[in-house]
């Protein structure tokens, strides 16, 4: 076929596949879905929009009420359906893309997608906390984009400032970008925003589909310098984000304060999951900072089909570098982690 580009031909779909159970901890979503009265006010703010007519641009409003909410220049946001988009857009632009291993596998797929030549450098083993190799990673990063998830996924750790500062200083000194992935920063209660104002060669992507609980809506933004921001908005489609997202996300920004509820929630049934865990004969739980917990056992697979036939659905990571025998639970309500112990004791 001479339509498309060959470097897409045989390319692998993102890894997901679709499997019904009970209880659901495979997505590392919220357990929790937005709270009524927040739900009837974006609906009743939708109804009051024009629907007949294109959204902003550049999604004005949400940009705005963005840079208000973290004291942040709105030339600098940029906000996407999905954050996923956003490292789409990252590794388009990339003269390189460098990743940890493992890591969030949208980062390699992206580089794929966009034929940018990509690297991983591995994390230090599960013996050393799964810390990063700073010295090699610094010495491969000499131009190009660095995806830091951070707490990372899907080991779950936590890196500390020193070792983000460390990187931000490199991506400086060549003139790269480190992008810091805060997917899960509510549940450690990081934020590298004090870094990045400081460092315009450094970018944070959030993303409202954890802590927010707005997983099922799509929507993500990236703190950059005005420069980062006007080349990554200039790759998203024009009128990206539709008036129904603006919407809710102009709601939920004026009334925030359930995330933290969620995240406290989640951080308190996170340790006693851990701490159930870590008594089992055969399994060994990692300490996360996230709103999951990689879980190493002698069989992935036997254990992943274990829980299911107790309907618990949990995430297999046993075909990444460095976690044979791991998968990933997420934390969900009190009783759907009590039904997850249950079959994990069974
Ligand atoms: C869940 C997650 C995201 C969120 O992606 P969206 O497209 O915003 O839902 C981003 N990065 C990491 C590392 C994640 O785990």
């Amino acid at each position: 076929m001479r339509a498309f580009k060959p470097h897409l031909e045989g390319l692998s779909a993102y890894p997901y596949r679709k499997v019904e159970a009970r209880v659901k901890l495979d997505q590392n979503e919220s357990p929790f879905d937005l709270p009524e009265d927040l739900k009837a006010r974006a609906l009743e703010r939708m109804g009051r929009m024009p629907w007949n007519r294109y959204p902003s641009l550049d999604a004005e409003e949400v940009r705005q009420a963005l840079a208000r909410r973290w004291d942040w220049p709105p030339e600098g946001v940029v906000v996407a359906p999905g954050s996923n988009l956003l490292i789409q857009v990252l590794a388009q632009a990339a003269r390189r893309v460098l990743d940890t291993a493992p890591s969030f596998p949208h980062y390699a797929h992206a580089a794929r997608l966009a034929d940018t030549p990509y690297q991983a450098v591995p994390l230090r083993p599960e013996g050393e906390g799964f810390a990063l190799e700073l010295e090699a990673l610094l010495a491969h990063f000499t131009e190009g984009v660095l995806f830091l998830p951070n707490p990372h996924a899907p080991t779950g750790s936590l890196f500390p400032r020193e070792a983000v500062l460390a990187l931000a200083e490199r991506a400086k000194e060549v003139g790269g970008l480190l992008v810091v992935d805060e997917a899960y920063r509510e549940f450690a209660g990081v934020d590298h925003r004090d870094l990045a104002r400081e460092n315009p060669h450094l970018a944070l992507l959030r993303t409202f589909s954890k802590a927010w609980s707005l997983g099922g809506v799509r929507a993500g933004y990236l703190l950059a310098s005005p420069r980062v921001a006007a080349v990554v908005q200039n790759l998203l489609p024009p009128f990206a984000l539709p008036v129904h997202t603006a919407a809710l996300l102009l709601t939920v920004l004026e009334e925030p304060g359930y995330v933290e509820e969620v995240a406290r929630y989640v951080r308190e049934e996170r340790e006693r999951l851990y701490r159930a865990l870590e008594s089992h004969p055969f399994w060994r739980p990692y300490r996360s900072h996230t709103n999951f917990l990689l879980v190493r056992t002698p069989d992935a697979e036997a254990a992943f089909r274990k829980l299911l036939a107790h309907g618990v659905l949990v995430r297999r990571q046993d075909h990444y570098p460095l976690l044979s025998g791991a998968f990933r639970v997420t934390v969900g309500r009190a009783e759907e982690n009590q039904a997850f112990l249950e079959a994990a004791y069974a």
